[in-house]
């Protein structure tokens, strides 16, 4: 079967650069959607999911590289960016505002940023990092996409209905926001994924007349 365009793309992806501050970011053009969640969210097993590939955010998680924000090429203009995350027992209070400050930045400053990716833990949702995350996606009116991850942990009614209690809390959310079921074990959700990131990436879909 033809892959859709936005998984072709996706399963280009290299590892690009990693950055310690906004100067040291690729220059600011093109397009850029964010991935971002706590430590063991399971981001790096979702960005490698929909990217085709096993070890590709294994990158960001390589000592010296877990602060920094790691930047995926899928072509000339479009690239992935994995955020930092964070365990909040693991890291001292001066990491995590120096952190937070990098990750502020990033946020504020980039032109090319078009859409938010918060992966959450299906079992543990809108923890205190995934209310940041809301929070400035509502001060910069930016997109925000949930991946409800390791929906595969739980029966498919309560993953379910956990999926509606959460968008039913987030409803007066003032950006555009979405969320969606997310497993990397058994893939649920790819192509919701994929059609979330196509239309923000601008991918053009195949022209269904031919
Ligand atoms: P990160 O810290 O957010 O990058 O999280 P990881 O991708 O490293 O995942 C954290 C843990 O959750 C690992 O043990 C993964 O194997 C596990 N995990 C990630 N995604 C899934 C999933 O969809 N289903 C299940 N059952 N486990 C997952």
């Amino acid at each position: 079967m033809a892959q859709d365009p936005t998984q072709r793309l996706l399963h280009q992806a290299r590892f690009l650069k990693s950055a310690q501050n906004v100067e040291q970011c690729p220059p600011d053009a093109g397009f850029e959607v964010a991935f971002a969640g706590r430590s063991n969210a399971g981001k790096s097993s979702a960005i490698n999911r929909l990217t085709g590939q096993r070890t590709l955010a294994r990158t960001s998680k390589t000592p010296g590289r877990t602060q920094l924000i790691n930047f995926f090429a899928l072509d000339e203009e479009r690239r992935l960016v994995d955020l930092p995350g964070y365990g909040y027992a693991k890291v001292a209070k001066s990491k995590r505002n120096e952190w937070q400050e990098h990750l502020d930045h990033y946020l504020a400053e980039r032109q090319v940023l078009v859409g938010l990716v918060l992966m959450m833990d299906i079992r543990h949702p809108l923890k205190d990092f995934d209310l940041l995350m809301l929070e400035w996606s509502a001060q910069a009116n930016m997109p925000i996409h949930i991946l409800m991850t390791k929906a595969d942990k739980l029966k498919f009614g309560a993953a379910k209905s956990t999926l509606l209690k959460v968008q039913s809390q987030l409803k007066n959310h003032p950006a555009p926001l979405s969320l969606q079921l997310f497993s990397a074990t058994n893939g649920t959700g790819c192509e919701a994924a994929w059609d979330k990131l196509g239309e923000w990436l601008e991918i053009a879909a195949p022209d269904q007349s031919e």
